[in-house]
């Protein structure tokens, strides 16, 4: 496909703030979409190269571009910065220089998603003497050849700053437009921007997005779904695991108490040890063990115990198993918060040492794959029992997650306080029989622990310090994603950063934010900084409060830095949806 095609529909979605009509015009390009080239033509439909569960970052700094635009254009540096402070946008900067200078060249030859594509994949694996030419030169390739709107999103997609806005919802949807519109009855009225639906077919509707979604969270994968909805719903509906695959999570939302978790849950239910460390979905086949993070990410290298563990001390030779990782001090043997073995999660050098000094117990607590059958659809209680028949537990290796099954609720009472006594977060509560539901936050889990819910926000902005502080940012524009995959903006965070420099690898500090941020300045204002939504951290606060200041409509009442997550993709930070029900849930 040519690049051009793409750039029309980015262009035609940004034009619109009206979801269906978006919703209209991704389904028809999908149309136009061969079905074996969607996978890559979605990703770069949300500006991403890399599927989520690929390791590599793209890392592109603004002053690469900078300089890009500059050698592709003929401009002076000089010249490119003063467009840069004008619009504020590097990406509306590639278009205008690109137009100035294609008034006076001709056009070359046209550009397809394909080269995009790859030339963008390449940029992560170039390292070493003269990497960052190599790199102005693959990305300056694809501009000389771009037509101006072109160059903007070439600009924008290597800066993973896409502004375009097209999240999961939106493809989810597409998706059903795209193939069962009329099986559905899809009549979307343009000029009233409705679906004229009976209340019969809006369920079936939402039944069939259901299951599309829930195809996408087990494969990761769109041209597999899009081969499936050729098929038929009842293919989405079969939809395999795939064993090395990563598959979505299953996450929970809070309640108050043990009795909400019994209304929601009903009775008896499975109260389990909340462990603070991380989540692992470690997989094994032939091929080996291979362990992802939450946000699918293959930590595998990174986790040499973990992988021992797991080839001696389960039997079978292809399984799927969900756990939680909780990281110990080697000497004193106690367990450590997440935040002292996060750094496990992104170490290159000095693996084997580290995990020596930092070891992880893995707590396991789902089976969702064995020996080639699929169990995602079986109740828990059977898969638990599986699990329980396969596994030799040993302390501080591997071990099951504890449990209690009870109807009575001072029992479950009881269970949560020990939880709290050992010093564990809380406690996560299931319905016996539930399935396990892939990417979803609601039905059969639910969580329960003591304090105000903590939030993972993105950081998309900063502010210099001032005096002895100036060499830092230090305070932080803190946002939520909303179904779009938009951030909002909630607040900004100037506490909880420890000022002194030179501390262990853990402890957040202004200069390490700062170095962290600086690569990610898309736009400078004074002392003001926009930077690309990347960095995730956690935050408690006091109190939610409605808000006209922010984007979100809501602000955090003393929001307190507590850690970097370094687990989550700016995308699976804390929506909007969870910000509306805790702000209810406070009162
Ligand atoms: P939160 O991160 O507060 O939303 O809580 C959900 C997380 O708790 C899950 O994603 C897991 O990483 C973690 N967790 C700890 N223990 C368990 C358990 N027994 N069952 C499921 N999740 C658990």
């Amino acid at each position: 496909m040519n690049y051009s095609t793409l750039t029309e529909l980015y262009e035609q979605i940004t034009s619109t703030s009206k979801r269906l009509l978006k919703t209209k015009y991704l389904s028809d390009f999908i149309k136009k979409s061969p079905i074996e080239d969607l996978d890559i033509l979605i990703r770069m439909v949300r500006g991403k190269v890399f599927a989520d569960y690929e390791e590599e970052k793209l890392g592109i700094s603004s002053k690469i571009i900078l300089k890009v635009i500059s050698l592709s254009t003929g401009m002076t540096a000089k010249e490119v910065e003063d467009e840069w402070k004008k619009t504020g946008d590097l990406g509306i900067v590639a278009e205008n220089l690109v137009k100035t200078k294609k008034q006076v060249t001709l056009f070359s030859n046209d550009l397809t998603v394909n080269k995009v594509y790859d030339n963008i994949r390449r940029l992560p694996n170039i390292d070493g003497h003269g990497s960052v030419d190599t790199k102005i030169k693959i990305i300056s390739e694809l501009l000389t050849s771009a037509k101006p709107a072109e160059a903007k999103y070439i600009v924008r997609t290597v800066l993973e700053e896409m502004r375009v806005g097209i999240g999961d919802g939106l493809v989810r949807d597409a998706f059903l437009w795209t193939w069962f519109g009329n099986e559905l009855n899809i009549n979307f009225n343009e000029e009233k921007n409705v679906i004229d639906f009976t209340d019969e077919e809006r369920l079936a509707y939402n039944k069939y997005s259901d299951n599309i979604q829930r195809a996408f969270d087990i494969t990761n994968d769109f041209s597999k779904v899009g081969q499936l909805c050729v098929k038929g719903i009842e293919a989405v509906e079969n939809v395999n695991l795939e064993i090395g695959n990563p598959i979505k999570v299953m996450l929970c939302p809070k309640v108050a108490d043990v009795n909400e978790a019994f209304e929601k849950l009903g009775s008896p239910i499975q109260v389990e040890y909340k462990y603070d460390g991380f989540r692992v979905q470690i997989h094994k086949s032939k091929k080996g063990v291979v362990i992802f993070t939450r946000s699918l990410e293959n930590v595998t290298i990174q986790f040499p115990e973990v992988k021992e563990y797991v080839e001696k001390n389960i039997s079978g030779y292809e399984f799927i198993i969900d756990c939680e990782a909780v990281g110990f001090d080697e000497k004193t043997q106690k367990y450590m918060p997440f935040q002292h073995i996060s750094q496990r999660i992104k170490r290159k050098h000095g693996i084997e040492e580290l995990s020596k000094k930092l070891p992880v117990e893995l707590n396991v607590f789902d089976l969702l794959y064995y020996e080639g059958e699929s169990l995602i659809k079986k109740p828990l209680n059977k898969r638990v029992e599986k699990l329980e028949s396969i596994i030799t537990p040993i302390p501080k290796k591997i071990v099951l997650a504890r449990k209690l099954i009870t109807n009575d609720a001072n029992e479950a009472q009881k269970f949560y306080n020990q939880a709290l006594d050992d010093g564990e977060e809380g406690v996560i509560i299931k319905k016996v029989d539930s399935e396990y539901k892939p990417g979803k936050r609601v039905g059969g889990w639910v969580k329960l622990k003591p304090v105000m819910e903590a939030l993972d926000v993105v950081i998309t902005g900063a502010e210099w310090g001032e005096g002895k502080r100036s060499e830092w940012m230090t305070s932080f524009a803190i946002a939520i994603v909303d179904e779009f995959g938009e951030f909002l903006e909630i607040g900004k965070v100037g506490t909880g950063i420890k000022e002194l420099e030179g501390q262990s690898d853990d402890v957040v500090t202004f200069d390490k934010l700062t170095e962290l941020l600086k690569p990610l300045i898309i736009e400078e204002n004074g002392k003001e900084v926009m930077v690309r939504p990347h960095i995730v951290i956690e935050v408690n606060y006091e109190e939610i409060q409605k808000s006209t200041t922010y984007s979100s409509g809501y602000a955090l009442r003393f929001p307190r830095l507590i850690r970097l997550r370094e687990d989550r993709n700016a995308d699976g930070a804390s929506t909007a949806e969870m910000v509306e029900e805790f702000y209810y849930g406070q009162k």
